[in-house]
């Protein structure tokens, strides 16, 4: 934990915050904070500072806030476009993907995404929560990625892709493809990686058909989650 984040359920005042979950067990056992120690905090989209442990009752943490006026440190300029993963990979990349600093995560259905997936209880609003608080406390960002799910890839390729694009450069990773990813492309985008079996050819040419440029990083064919690292780093300088 580099930055411990907070909700409003957890200010009892705006300068008093009382942990009784997992983070007060990582102050107490992980961090070893004892009474009177300091650590860097932020209210998630909020402000932030430093948070000094008052007290400790085995259950309860109480912290007293004092607030800085340092800025959050910003999100990428990216939506990064995902075909759904099976759910162990997803929970650990859903936090990767907040550590790097993506804004918005499109997670959609592709035909090589197993229908099982969808039902899986980690999409669930309080689970995807968890997971993109471990990326942001991890990050020491305050930032929280929007995450919208499509359960149906035509309606989102045909409707949504569009929209979302804009006037944005939109990418889709695709390792056959012949035209090499841009380095320091540093504007925003739209980047879509396929689900662990692929995109078919007719996923990529719909996609396309919107305005997304297929490219690749190489002929080495990645794991999804070493995919997306090896591309947001070489898009962008990482913030
Ligand atoms: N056998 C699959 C296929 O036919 O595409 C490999 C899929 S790969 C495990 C999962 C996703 O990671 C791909 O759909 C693509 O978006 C991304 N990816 C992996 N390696 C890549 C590369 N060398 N260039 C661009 N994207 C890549």
């Amino acid at each position: 934990m580099n930055r411990l984040i907070l909700f409003s359920a957890d200010l009892e005042e705006k300068n008093l915050a009382v942990l009784h979950d997992r983070r007060a067990q990582h102050i107490r056992s992980v961090l070893g904070s004892k009474i009177g120690d300091s650590l860097k905090f932020g209210v998630a989209n909020g402000e932030s500072g430093t948070a000094q442990v008052l007290s400790d009752n085995g259950t309860h943490i109480y912290l007293q806030l004092e607030y800085s006026q340092a800025p959050p440190i910003s999100f990428l300029p990216c939506s990064l476009v995902l075909a759904l993963p099976r759910p162990k990979v997803a929970r650990r990349l859903i936090q990767a993907i907040c550590t790097l600093g993506v804004s918005e995560l499109h997670l959609i259905n592709a035909y090589r995404v197993d229908k099982s997936y969808w039902k899986s209880h980690y999409l669930e609003e309080d689970q995807l929560r968890e997971q993109l608080l471990l990326g942001m406390e991890q990050s020491g960002s305050t930032l929280m990625p929007e995450v919208h799910q499509h359960s149906l890839f035509r309606p989102f390729a045909e409707d949504v892709f569009p929209k979302l694009i804009g006037g944005k450069t939109a990418l889709i990773a695709h390792p056959y493809s012949e035209t090499k990813c841009p380095v320091a492309l540093n504007c925003p985008s739209v980047l879509v990686v396929g689900p662990e079996g692929g995109f078919t050819q007719f996923e990529v040419d719909l996609l396309s058909a919107q305005g997304a440029l297929p490219v690749s990083i190489g002929n080495r064919i990645l794991r999804v989650e070493t995919a997306v690292t090896a591309l947001l780093g070489r898009l962008y300088e990482l913030s």
